[in-house]
């Protein structure tokens, strides 16, 4: 008999809810602070920004939190997502392993973002506010809120680092088409960027750059929020139905993983695909592994600092207590855009700090000869991100090869390449680098 080596989920089993891993943590969240007091910030205060209704989901310490029907509705455009076995990487690989992937490459933007857009531009909507202003760096994420706002009839500015700018014109056309305003960041609309670019014409720009002047526009305009597509909590818990889907999944295959891998950026497509497996851990119900991935490049959770630090550059944003390489730390320009961020979300540094999740870090050319042996055995071609998570799937299965352990790995894809491909020209021509963190003095 042949197995199932793909798992669908009827629209129908849709998660209802998000999972919050606040009302499970064995201690609670250390606070934001505000900028210049360096106090506790309140949802209030932080109401300049966001929305109430998103600001009590930062903070909820409720187990679960109902989706609105209408948040449902759009999701069901793509999912429930497949969770599918890399039966042909196995054979390939010859490893006693099973390898399964959550495949979030299906969405209309290519990766897991939407997931949170399409809520938060919901929320703020509910909330009466008509525009919405977030930075983007590879432009997955402005690419996924030009696709949310669009739905939902918001206006959506855009600040999109300027290497990325002119490295990925395509991501640009995608945003474009879904009517956002898209500029360069630095830029000249925001006093943040005027100063950058007065001292540095030719700044290539970062996310913390771009972070700080989407802050600016909106504490500038009346009708605008602020839209982050990472690192904070309610991000995080939109992410959840990645997870919530996978852990129905293999029951319905009768597996159980061992281990359950992902790359991190900010920490929200691992967190979502993850929280729901590390309820089973924090109350004792289940073990597992979980390995969250990095670049070398950019080694926050490896090699950072667990410390209260700015989520920008400039240092407009709150403190948060998270694992960080500085504020001021702008990574080497390699491909995997989306994880070039000097923070991580607190959630998963906290997590990490209290040893129940492993951090591993991974070379840019490694990341890239596994992402072509996954497009060349499973046909799909994956993000350069999602790629540090292949890269370790492949050597857990390698390891349980040598240690002829029969274990069950479980990643997420966190999305598609088709619009990286550029980056494997550069692999394939021999263009590409590896980069070593370089820790400043
Ligand atoms: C943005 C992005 C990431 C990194 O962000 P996280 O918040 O860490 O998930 C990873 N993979 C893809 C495809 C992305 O677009």
């Amino acid at each position: 008999m042949t197995k199932e080596n793909i798992i669908y989920l009827a629209k129908k089993d849709l998660p209802k809810k998000w999972y919050n891993i606040q009302a499970d943590l064995r201690k609670p969240l250390d606070p934001p602070l505000h900028p210049g007091t360096k106090q506790p910030m309140t949802p209030q205060e932080l109401e300049a920004i966001f929305p109430m209704n998103l600001l009590e989901q930062e903070v909820s310490q409720e187990r679960w939190i109902n989706i609105p029907e209408d948040i449902l509705d759009v999701l069901s455009m793509w999912r429930p997502t497949p969770l599918i076995r890399a039966t042909r990487l196995e054979a390939e690989l010859k490893t006693p392993a099973q390898i399964w992937y959550k495949y979030e490459g299906g969405s209309p933007p290519g990766s897991h973002k939407p997931n949170t857009a399409v809520a938060q531009a919901y929320f703020n909507k509910q909330a009466g506010i008509k525009r919405l202003s977030t930075e983007t760096g590879a432009g997955q994420w402005g690419s996924a809120l030009s696709f949310a706002c669009y739905h939902y009839g918001i206006k959506c500015q855009v600040y999109m680092v300027k290497v990325s700018y002119n490295q990925k014109p395509y991501r640009k056309s995608m945003m474009h088409l879904w009517q956002a305003d898209v500029v360069a960041s630095p830029s000249h609309k925001t006093e943040a960027g005027k100063k950058i670019l007065e001292k540095d014409p030719d700044c290539p720009g970062s996310l913390g750059i771009a972070i700080s002047e989407a802050v600016e526009d909106t504490l500038n305009h009346k009708d605008t929020k602020y839209a982050l597509g990472s690192v904070l909590n309610h991000v995080l818990l939109h992410q959840t139905v990645i997870g919530l889907e996978t852990k129905e999944q293999f029951k319905q295959a009768g597996v159980k993983p061992d281990v359950l891998i992902g790359c991190v950026g900010g920490g929200s497509n691992f967190a979502g695909f993850a929280f729901p497996f590390m309820e089973e851990k924090l109350t004792g119900k289940n073990d597992y592994r979980f390995i969250a991935v990095e670049p070398a490049a950019c080694p926050t959770l490896t090699r950072g600092e667990y410390r209260y630090d700015f989520g920008d550059t400039i240092g407009m944003t709150p403190l948060m207590k998270m694992y960080t390489l500085g504020h001021d730390f702008i990574p080497a320009g390699i491909h995997a855009g989306g994880l070039r961020y000097h923070g991580m979300a607190p959630l998963v540094s906290a997590l990490t700090e209290q040893n129940l999740i492993e951090a591993q870090a991974k070379m840019q050319i490694p990341t890239f000869e596994a992402a072509v042996m996954f497009a060349r055995t499973e046909g799909i071609i994956p993000a350069p991100e999602t790629a540090h998570a292949i890269r370790s799937a492949i050597d857990e299965a390698i390891r349980a090869k040598e240690e002829n352990k029969p274990k069950v790995i479980a990643f997420i894809f966190s999305g598609h390449g088709l619009l990286d491909l550029s980056a494997y020209d550069s692999y394939f021509s021999g263009h590409l680098k590896d980069f070593e963190y370089v820790p400043k003095k």
